[in-house]
């Protein structure tokens, strides 16, 4: 390209007057060069407008010549054609700057105007001030531009000079590792070559020498040797060849790339996929680091059902290695899917943890403290409950008898009704009573496992006699265990008559004392107060019987009388606490509701700090309103009482999706055979009277010695709420006979789970009931003789122990039977034969007549001369005939 810029100078005119023509068109090789070492001639034309000039004969050959020279240091930058134009005349330059960069300049240009013209023969002027002015600033702004350009010169030299470097270095470093790899292999191979070397010479010792050093670790021929030698000459003629590969080198890298953008002189950067693998790495080391040490095993809960991501959780291992476990077991589950405890054990244990099961219940373990020490105990008053036909006059008795408080004058007596109270009798006694008249509430209470009554009153009307809800309080009290005082009442009706209800009470196996029997039995009135301080007086006594004693020096226990949600207080429940103390700010937890005692509130409705064994007290502070009947208990923490109550809401939403099914016939029997008890206690209901009597009868003679049906309560009419509560609370089954249950009784059967069997003809009845009890008879074992055999040996044989060499002399001997050892007529041992062989072999029977080897299970003392018998044993079901 600098060839191009002379060939651009024009001619000058020979001694100024000879008109010469110019050429218009000037053309010129240039060579171009690309990429991958590639280049290519072309050819440049440059077209000029046809000038006519007068020429001058001054230096144009110097000018020419400098012209020449000057583009030699900086040939980076190809001269604009257009600035060739007025830089020709040059030579009187007065700064030596490069010549390309002032050429390019038409400042600078414009600046040599002046010496140019005086050269020319040019008339010169005086310039103007202005004018002066102008050359001057663009003197000075041309002197400035070149300094920048040669400072920008300067600048890429050294960028480029210090790439170069860079390059030398990496070029260095590669050579040195490359160095210390060979010396390795070298080193490395030298022994190995060796001592080939040596075997060879061994072997041939005029065979030349081979090299003493090489990679491949094989032996070398001669041939191989001057081949091996080649890659070194080769080396060697390709060493002046280097400069052009460097060039080729250099001029790839001038080629941008995306590596080579990012890259700097610090190194190539890493990519972002090296970067994520590095941190991926690490992060593994991390881990692996942590889990290098062993296997953590630890105890793992669970309970009785459990899902496999919980499981995982309480391992701490991937629940993925559970479901390996479990396919592998054949089990296909999801992660969700709930395992049994037995499966989640064998998961746990094949993982190398220890398993403790636990049962959901658990959560109560505890809950209700051990029974206090006799001595601990002090006497509490009596929990009473009245019970007795509608209108016999329960409430005006409670009523009463809440009159007969002697604090009743002092502070305003018993206000409050808040489901129990509590009188003071004048010797200083006190007697709580329960005020919740009717069966169903006393039978509610009984049925959530909850015994809260001492001693039952019997309210019958002494004008009215015994009346089927009589009867009913009788049954009720009876299944629960609980002694019964008769308050014969409306004493003061002129037709009272209280032997008719005595003889009537007879009727249901209640015997009065005057009768011989040991019910106590005391005539009132309750409208006038006669006999109350007697039947006080026969509580009392009945009490002391009964020995009613708590420990009062412990965290609360008690039972919840009645709830409700007080629109004002919020949950309210009384407690009648049953031993220990319940204080204000305990934490409570009662059936399904928990809090922290907010108040305690007395039946005389002053606010209390503490109460204590038979105490009834208003609670405030519960979360909800419990049942009642709940249990109440005293728990530490609030995380306990939540966890109890946590786990009583899932059961009883369980119970009211699941079946239930307590008292269904089968699962009673089951649960029967369970406890061993060989009652079956079922509750009658019947159309009329009569066929109930014959039901009865007909039931009860179905029982022997070892089973029975018990009937706890019959009555005609329609199967009743009570009824259903007196089975829940049993965990009898209803029959009804001829009659059906009504709605609200279905309900509450289908929610306890009892069962209600409905039936019109009393043989069927009979039958199922015969059935049911057959199936709770213990099944009869019947032996069949097999075979005897006489001990001729006694064999210590050191694994099995003792073997018996006998001859069967009579029937069979046969393996998995049942077998007894007889020594002279006595029976020593029962049990079961181990082993039975024929010779080496192991047999299943051995016939009369043979000889064979025998040993016990467990048993080794048999002695020559004993006699082996051999029987089955037959389980054969029996029936009631
Ligand atoms: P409950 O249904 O068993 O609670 O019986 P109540 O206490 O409501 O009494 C029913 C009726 O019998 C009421 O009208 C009472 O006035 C009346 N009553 C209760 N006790 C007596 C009593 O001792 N004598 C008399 N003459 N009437 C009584």
């Amino acid at each position: 390209m600098t060839d191009q810029a002379d060939t651009s100078e024009r001619k000058p005119k020979a001694g100024g007057k000879t008109l010469s023509l110019k050429r218009t068109v000037e053309s010129g090789h240039v060579r171009q060069n690309f990429s991958h070492g590639r280049s290519k001639s072309v050819v440049v034309e440059k077209k000029k407008k046809r000038t006519l000039k007068a020429g001058t004969e001054a230096a144009p050959a110097p000018a020419e010549e400098k012209a020449k020279a000057a583009p030699a240091p900086a040939p980076a930058e190809p001269a604009p054609v257009e600035a060739k134009k007025p830089a020709a005349p040059e030579a009187a330059k007065p700064a030596p700057t490069p010549a390309p960069a002032a050429a390019r300049a038409p400042a600078a240009a414009a600046a040599e105007k002046k010496p140019a013209r005086a050269r020319s023969g040019v008339v010169l002027r005086t310039l103007t001030e202005e004018e002066k002015n102008a050359r001057a600033q663009a003197l000075d702004s041309a002197r400035e531009r070149e300094d920048e350009d040669r400072r920008r010169a300067e600048e890429e030299a050294r960028r480029f000079a210090e790439e170069d470097a860079r390059r030398e270095r990496e070029r260095a470093a590669a050579a040195a590792r490359a160095a210390e790899e060979a010396a390795r292999l070298a080193a490395e191979q030298e022994a190995r070559s060796r001592s080939a070397e040596d075997a060879k010479r061994r072997s041939s010792p005029d065979e030349p020498v081979a090299a003493p050093a090489r990679p491949s670790g094989k032996e070398l021929t001669t041939e191989e040797a001057d081949e091996d030698s080649k890659p070194k000459r080769s080396a060697g003629h390709a060493a002046p060849k280097q400069p052009a590969t460097r060039r080729n080198e250099e001029r790839r890298r001038g080629k941008l790339t995306i590596t080579k953008a990012f890259d700097d002189d610090s190194g190539r950067q890493r990519s972002l996929a090296s970067m994520r693998r590095r941190v991926e790495r690490e992060r593994k080391k991390h881990m692996g680091v942590q889990e290098a040490p062993q296997k953590i095993t630890r105890e793992v809960v669970i309970p009785e059902v459990i899902t496999i991501q919980e499981l995982a959780n309480r391992m701490a291992e991937r629940a993925v290695d559970v479901m390996k476990i479990l396919m592998k077991q054949g089990i296909m589950l999801k992660i969700t899917d709930v395992i049994d405890s037995d499966t989640a054990q064998l998961v746990a244990e094949e993982l190398g943890h220890t398993v403790k099961r636990v049962a959901e219940s658990d959560v109560e373990e505890g809950l209700v403290g051990e029974d206090d020490a006799a001595e601990m105990k002090k006497p509490r008053a009596p929990v009473v409950t009245v019970m007795g036909h509608v209108d016999h006059g329960k409430t005006s008795l409670l009523d009463a008898l809440r009159k007969t408080d002697v604090a009743a004058g002092e502070a305003g007596g018993i206000t409050q009704h808040i489901g129990a109270y509590q009188v003071e009798l004048g010797s200083g006694d006190r007697i709580t009573f329960l005020d919740t008249p009717g069966h169903a509430a006393f039978t509610s209470m009984r049925a959530r496992g909850a015994k809260v009554t001492d001693i039952v009153v019997l309210v019958v009307a002494a004008d009215d006699g015994v009346m089927p809800q009589t009867i009913e309080a009788i049954n009720h009290a009876k299944a629960a265990g609980v002694p019964m005082i008769v308050a014969i009442n409306k004493m003061d009706k002129p037709e009272s008559d209280p032997s008719r209800v005595k003889n009537e009470l007879l009727q249901h196996e209640v015997v009065v004392e005057d009768f011989g029997g040991d019910v106590m039995s005391v005539e009132i009135s309750a409208k006038n107060g006669m006999g109350l301080d007697k039947l006080e007086e026969a509580i009392l006594l009945q009490a002391e019987v009964l020995e009613v004693t708590a420990n009062p020096d412990r965290a609360a226990e008690g039972i919840i009388v009645e709830a409700k949600l007080d629109r004002g207080r919020g949950p309210v429940g009384t407690v009648l606490v049953q031993r220990g103390t319940l204080n204000v700010g305990d934490i409570i937890v009662a059936g399904t509701e928990w809090g922290r005692v907010r108040a305690l509130i007395n039946d005389r409705g002053e606010n209390v700090p503490s109460a204590g064994p038979s105490q009834p007290v208003e609670v405030l502070g519960l979360g909800g309103a419990p049942e009642a009947g709940d249990v109440m208990s005293v728990v530490e923490s609030e995380g306990r009482a939540r966890e109890i109550t946590d786990y009583r809401q899932r059961v009883q939403r369980d119970k009211r999706v699941g079946t239930g099914g307590r008292a269904s016939l089968d699962q009673m029997l089951s649960q029967l055979k369970e406890q061993d008890r060989k009652e079956l206690p079922v509750i009658v209901k019947a159309d009329v009277q009569g066929s109930a009597e014959a039901i009865v009868q007909a039931l009860e003679k179905l029982g022997t010695d070892e089973v029975t049906a018990r009937v706890i309560h019959v009555g005609a009419g329609g199967v009743t709420e009570s009824d259903v509560t007196l089975a829940t609370a049993s965990n009898a089954p209803i029959i009804g006979f001829n009659v059906r249950a009504n709605a609200q009784a279905r309900d509450a059967a289908r929610q306890a789970g009892i069962e209600i069997r409905y039936y019109s003809v009393i043989y069927d009845l009979v039958d199922d009931i015969k059935a049911a009890l057959s199936g709770m008879l213990s099944p009869e074992l019947r032996e069949t003789f097999l075979g005897n055999a006489e001990i001729l040996e006694i064999f210590n044989i050191s694994k099995t122990g003792k073997v018996a060499g006998c001859r069967v002399t009579e029937g069979v001997v046969r393996r998995g039977s049942h077998v007894r050892l007889i020594r002279d007529d006595v029976v020593i041992h029962e049990g079961k034969l181990s082993t039975l062989k024929r010779f080496k072999d192991e047999v299943k029977e051995v016939q009369s007549g043979q000889e064979c080897g025998m040993a016990f299970e467990n048993y080794q003392d048999m002695r020559k001369g004993d006699v082996i018998e051999c029987f089955d044993v037959e389980v054969v079901k029996r029936t009631l005939d």
